[in-house]
């Protein structure tokens, strides 16, 4: 085996079909967020506003949340020092996880690296606790639910995304007795539409199956406290485990699962990916209480009040160019370009042109030929960037002599 140019060949396979990533350096600015430093490769600077992160509500540079970190690192020091069954389970931990189960209604949570390791490890180790288990999963799943399923050697059936007559077919199919789950997201981060949540539900109630609910696009951001897109629609009760993450809305770091003690007490002596990793840091851990516990109220409502009207202004300022728009009514703003080259090449010229960063998005992430841009308004872009945004997009359009025929979603 010649390493080396095996390598090669696998690297630049993805130069030659145009979607080889480059990682931008950025230096995201305390309260001055979305704007940023980006340290451009030649080693010079520039000025740039971010509008493709995931620090939705900019809660990353909240006072509330890096005053609780600063408390809680001060106090106990950077690491936890354990996994959460030596020595690495404090105070802090107790307290956000009792914060998490709050916010969905159920008994308990658990709190894991990432809401990547939270799906991975949940999804990879339900077959144990239910022997024949057999898991329904959305096409557009996550790669981290994909992956947590593909690897538990139980039985998957993959259902057309948000096809519930497909999904009906699927559970028909299988044996009446055998253990289910039906596995999707709440909202689908790269189309921003949301799932059929009661009628998923409907469904899982006839075949007595159990409902595993992503809502890492959503928690923070809807329901009159934050729960997501469940607590919005009164459907809490129906969905027996959450996955949230707290680096996206919530601007820390780390993800979970919520559901019933019981649930929770068996997922916690079970995945490995639970049990065997150090815990997160408490000033982490703090911060992401603080940032779920502010988010709850009348300064979370005030937030996603204006998240939303800043999506809805950009959409309709988009649409009125006459470019191709997803508008499922979340908060998310995907610009549909169809050409992984033609996408970089808008990308490059936002940022090197405009100082607009937004990221590429490419195969696999997407299907081929709905490469697109990806913007993620916030509440803490204000009138000015959005009309730069927005004049970027229309000076390229017409530089790139893109059509500006409409797309439906
Ligand atoms: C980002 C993402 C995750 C992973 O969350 P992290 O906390 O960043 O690991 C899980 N599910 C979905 C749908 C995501 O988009």
């Amino acid at each position: 085996m010649n390493y080396d140019a095996a390598l090669d060949q696998a690297i630049g396979q993805l130069h030659e079909e145009g979607r080889y990533r480059t990682f931008i350096d950025i230096e995201r600015r305390k309260d001055h967020y979305p704007q940023a430093v980006w340290n451009r490769p030649d080693g010079t600077q520039a000025e740039i506003t971010v509008w493709c992160g995931n620090d939705y509500l900019g809660m990353g540079q909240h006072p509330i949340v890096l005053n609780a970190m600063h408390e809680a690192l001060d106090s106990t020091g950077a690491g936890s020092g354990g996994t959460r069954n030596i020595s690495g389970t404090t105070v802090y931990h107790k307290q956000l996880e009792a914060e998490l189960a709050d916010l969905h209604g159920k008994e308990a949570a658990l709190v894991f690296s990432s809401a990547y390791t939270a799906n991975d490890a949940t999804l990879s180790t339900l077959p144990k606790l239910f022997p024949g288990l057999i898991i329904y999963s959305d096409s557009l799943n996550h790669a981290s639910m994909i992956e947590g399923i593909r690897r538990n050697g139980g039985a998957k059936r993959i259902f057309r995304h948000n096809d519930l007559a497909h999904l009906r077919e699927l559970l028909e199919a299988d044996d009446p007795a055998a253990p289910k789950l039906i596995a999707f997201e709440s909202i689908y981060s790269m189309d921003g539409d949301f799932a059929p949540i009661k009628e998923i539900c409907d469904l899982a109630d006839e075949f007595n199956a159990l409902t595993y609910l992503d809502e890492v696009h959503a928690v923070g951001m809807y329901g009159p406290r934050g729960g997501g897109v469940a607590e919005r629609d009164g459907l809490m009760d129906r969905i027996d485990m959450f996955n949230g993450t707290l680096g996206k809305a919530f601007g820390v770091f780390g993800g979970y699962i919520a559901g019933t003690a019981k649930m929770m007490d068996a997922v916690r002596s079970y995945a490995p990916g639970f049990i065997f990793t150090t815990s997160l840091p408490p000033a982490v851990a703090a911060g992401a209480a603080a940032s779920i516990r502010y988010l709850k109220g009348v300064g979370g409502q005030k937030l996603r009040n204006a998240q939303q009207l800043h999506a809805r202004i950009l959409k309709m300022r988009l649409k009125g160019l006459g470019m191709p728009i997803i508008d499922h009514g979340s908060h998310i703003v995907p610009v549909v370009i169809g050409d992984p080259k033609h996408t970089k090449a808008l990308s490059d010229m936002l940022l090197g042109d405009f100082g607009i960063y937004v990221q590429p998005i490419n195969y696999p992430t997407v299907p081929r030929g709905t490469e697109r841009l990806r913007f993620t308004p916030s509440p803490v872009h204000d009138a000015k960037q959005i009309d730069h945004l927005v004049r970027g997009m229309d000076a390229l359009w017409s530089r790139c002599a893109l059509s500006r025929a409409e797309i439906s979603a």
